[in-house]
């Protein structure tokens, strides 16, 4: 008789009057009172009608409610489904039309939205709102407060996690309870979490970062985190000096670096700066070291796989790199048209196996048989590259390799060198499609707030330095890149508004 998800993270701290979470009014919110909650929502979620198996559909606001609905979900054998919480009616319709869920948890202020949603998908909506009211809610408050804990399995399906959209379509990838287990165990000893930790965490909880990553290797640990909705500058200034870990993506750090508050001093108590999801810049890495004296520690993770690869706790954390596999998750980079593994050091298609790996796509046995080898090898569509001394070089996304008059060619290369000009602050660098070569480069520049980039100049220095094939054909300014709710670049939107330029 076991739920290994629910016992290890959640049940082991039943009882425990140590505080879990602080919340940004100051309120604190106990392991015991927090398992009380957690019983409630699981005996409300059966009171639905939900059996093992089934799916529940959140898309509420960040808040202590939404972690106990995860926690309730594993101690009733339900399938967790996050949904970002951006995300329109409309938007959220594939998701819950896709999953089959039974049940939609939304904010009161989304309910009017949703009704023809779940209507048409026959799920049930209910309600339940950052303050803890709303009608699940009130069907919670009649329930007890213990839960008999359904029986699972470590390949028992624990949640479904949508992918950020960044590359197409969000796919519905399936977690088992071994799937989170394991990558939550690996990394509490990896990062040396203890329950003397205090992270900070102001990322979203729809999302394996602040959610498998953040949350779960606190419970795990035993440690309590400082719960913030979303990253407010000023309520992080305010409580680092109360932390010992922050997990974040680079633009928490870019923020960090442009605040005047941010002193060495202040982050006195803190141990760990995570820092994944998207690229950290090289010189956000140098810039964050000189004022702090601490280097951020920078892992590879995705909703597939949870983590699989870290920079070393101790040991050389290297810039530009996302350190080594993590133990139990093996890694090779292989020739994405023969699935070959290659020599160190070829940039080719990153492939990773272990039990970190996902069960495969939701209703897309196309896609899964695509990306999941039958040996168990999911290829990422990432490309990356070994260095001599065994460190992961991310080098962009397979999808977003530009092949030009049959010449490779990687955005990201061009990228480097565009950021290092004179009044640039970012760029994005896309294939677009052309009569003579297939594709073409096109660069796209944001200015930095210092002035415009000379781009004749820029040009010149492309010239010296790179290929002629790697050369841009346009360089666009635009005030901003697009960008998703996980602050990753969407060189889609970018393809997609660029495609004529040289067809049309
Ligand atoms: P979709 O799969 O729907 O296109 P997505 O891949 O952005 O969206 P996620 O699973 O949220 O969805 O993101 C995982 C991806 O984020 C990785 O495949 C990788 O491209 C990128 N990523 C994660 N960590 C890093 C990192 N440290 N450096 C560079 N890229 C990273
Ligand atoms: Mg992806």
């Amino acid at each position: 008789m076991a739920n290994p998800l629910f016992d290890r993270l959640f049940g082991k701290h039943a009882g425990t009057s140590r505080v879990f979470l602080h919340l940004a009014d100051g309120q604190t919110i106990t392991y015991a009172a927090f398992l009380r909650m957690a019983a409630q929502y699981a005996g409300a979620l059966t009171k639905f009608g939900l059996r093992p198996g089934d799916r529940l559909a959140v898309q509420i606001a960040k808040s202590p409610q939404a972690l106990a609905v995860y926690a309730a979900c594993a101690q009733a054998g339900v399938i967790f489904l996050p949904l970002n919480t951006a995300y329109t009616a409309d938007e959220v319709s594939y998701f819950v039309e896709n999953s089959g869920a039974r049940l939609v948890l939304c904010d009161q202020a989304k309910q009017a939205a949703m009704v023809p949603v779940t209507t048409a998908c026959s799920a049930e909506l209910a309600t339940l709102n950052a303050d803890g009211s709303g009608t699940f809610a009130d069907v919670a408050a009649d329930m007890p407060d213990s839960f008999a804990t359904v029986d699972r399995s470590l390949d028992d399906l624990a949640a479904f996690l949508y992918t950020s959209g960044t590359t197409g379509r969000s796919k519905g990838a399936m977690l088992t309870q071994g799937n989170l287990l394991s990558n939550a165990q690996t990394l509490v000893t990896e990062w040396q979490f203890t329950e003397d930790d205090v992270l900070l965490h102001a990322l979203p909880i729809f999302h394996t970062h602040g959610l498998f990553v953040a949350s779960n290797i606190t419970l795990l640990a035993g440690g309590q985190m400082i719960f913030l909705p979303t990253f407010n500058i000023d309520q992080i200034i305010e409580n680092l000096p109360k932390s010992t870990a922050l997990m974040g993506v680079p633009t928490f750090y870019t923020r960090l670096l442009g605040d005047k508050r941010f002193t060495k001093e202040l982050v006195a108590h803190m141990r760990l700066f995570v820092s994944g999801s998207a690229p950290l810049l090289a010189d956000t890495h140098v810039q964050f070291e000189q004022l702090t004296g601490l280097r951020i520690l920078e892992r590879y993770g995705m909703t597939e796989t949870n983590m699989n690869t870290s920079n070393p706790y101790s040991g050389e954390r290297r810039a530009g790199t996302v350190g080594f596999p993590l133990p139990g998750v093996e890694l090779k980079i292989t020739d994405s048209r023969t699935g070959e593994t290659l020599p160190q050091g070829e940039i080719g298609e990153i492939e990773v196996r272990g039990p970190n790996v996902f069960k495969g796509y939701w209703q897309m046995p196309e896609k899964t048989a695509e990306e999941l080898r039958e040996d168990g090898f999911f290829i990422t569509g990432d490309l990356g590259q070994i260095d001599e001394d065994g460190y992961v070089h991310i080098v962009g996304r397979n999808k977003d390799l530009i092949i030009s008059g049959g010449y490779n060619i990687y955005p990201k290369e061009i990228e480097q060198m565009l950021d290092e000009e004179e009044n640039v602050l970012e760029s994005a660098v896309i294939g677009v499609p052309h009569p003579d070569f297939g594709e073409t480069v096109v660069a796209i520049l944001v200015p930095a707030p210092t002035g415009q980039p000379d781009v004749e100049a820029i040009k010149a220095n492309i010239a010296r330095s790179l290929a002629r094939f790697k050369h841009p054909q346009r360089i666009i300014i635009m005030p901003e890149l697009p960008r998703n709710t996980m602050g990753k670049v969407q060189k889609k939107a970018l393809r997609d508004q660029f495609q004529g330029l040289f067809t049309a």
